[in-house]
């Protein structure tokens, strides 16, 4: 039987035992999509499972694809090689795989992308504020890889919410970024910090209430101005869409156009 396998591991970094992105070359070129899309990447169930993972509640089949979708973090014109940022459920059926994965091992991933979380409705003049949880924060890092020059008359921001201080992937590219770009801003965020951390603690909606976004970076909550991305834990994407209702901000969906932009993982 040929393999369904499409494509070869050609990075793994694992940033903590829980936390890795992952780089994958697929064998045929995939079509230019757009940044902020997902494709669905899988294994089959007879690979093992990481060393840490803990038992699944139900079992697979043998033989049978995994697939889940994962956002792509690489930029749009990287057509062949399409880079991952992933958090390992530890009881979950792909994720502890997809952790036991090492370089030139093979997988599967899908020809089709998808998804409407994109840049593609945000008019030219707009500011864009991206708001993350966790690996949430993977299409951004596709957005600014991919169009960080076609915004140069509009500001940007990324609020990531995280754990510790080591659960911050992509810390220096977005601090370098911050550095080449002044139109550019980054606000990291912990819940589990210690006293080492100087940066911001708490939650996201805290630092959105006490006016971050105005007094660090001069951008406006209106949805005439500023156009909003949520990407992650359903918590927070709940409470700050509560919290941007209160400024008139409705949801971008297929058949209606808004200023807040939002994916649920
Ligand atoms: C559009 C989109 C983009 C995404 N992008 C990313 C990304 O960039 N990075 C990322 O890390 N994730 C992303 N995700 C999430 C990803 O698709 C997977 O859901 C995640 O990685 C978990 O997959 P898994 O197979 O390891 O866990 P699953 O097996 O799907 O399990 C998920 C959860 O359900 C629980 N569970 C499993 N089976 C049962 C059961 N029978 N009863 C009760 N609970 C159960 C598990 O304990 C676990 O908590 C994205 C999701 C979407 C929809």
């Amino acid at each position: 039987m040929t393999s369904v396998y499409n494509s070869t591991v050609i990075g793994k970094i694992l940033l903590t035992p829980d936390l890795m992105v992952l780089r994958i070359r697929t064998d045929e070129p995939r079509d230019e999509f757009i940044a902020g899309q997902y494709t669905t990447i899988g294994l089959l169930s007879n690979e093992e499972r990481s060393a840490n993972s803990v038992m699944t509640i139900e079992s697979v089949k043998e033989n049978v694809l995994i697939k889940r979708p994962y956002s792509i973090a690489s930029a749009k014109h990287e057509v062949s090689e399409f880079e991952f940022y992933i958090s390992q459920v530890k009881s979950g059926q792909l994720t502890p795989r997809l952790f036991n994965l090492t370089q030139g091992r093979r997988m599967w991933i899908d020809n089709h992308i998808h998804g409407i979380f994109n840049l593609n409705d945000v008019p030219e003049n707009s500011n864009i504020v991206m708001i993350a949880t966790g690996t949430g924060l993977a299409p951004y890092l596709s957005f600014l890889r991919s169009h960080i020059n076609d915004h140069k008359d509009s500001k940007l921001a990324i609020i990531h919410g995280a754990g510790y201080p080591w659960d911050l992937g992509y810390y220096s590219e977005l601090k370098f970024i911050q550095q080449a770009f002044s139109n550019f801003y980054y606000f990291p965020t912990l819940l589990k910090a210690d006293v080492s951390w100087t940066g911001l603690t708490g939650y996201i909606e805290k630092h959105l209430q006490a006016n971050i976004l105005q007094e660090k970076a001069g951008i406006e909550i209106n949805p005439d101005k500023t156009h909003f991305f949520l990407c992650g834990n359903p918590k927070m994407i709940e409470s700050v869409t509560n919290y941007l209702s209160n400024y008139d901000y409705t949801k971008h969906g297929h058949d209606q156009s808004g200023s807040l932009h939002v994916e649920e993982y």
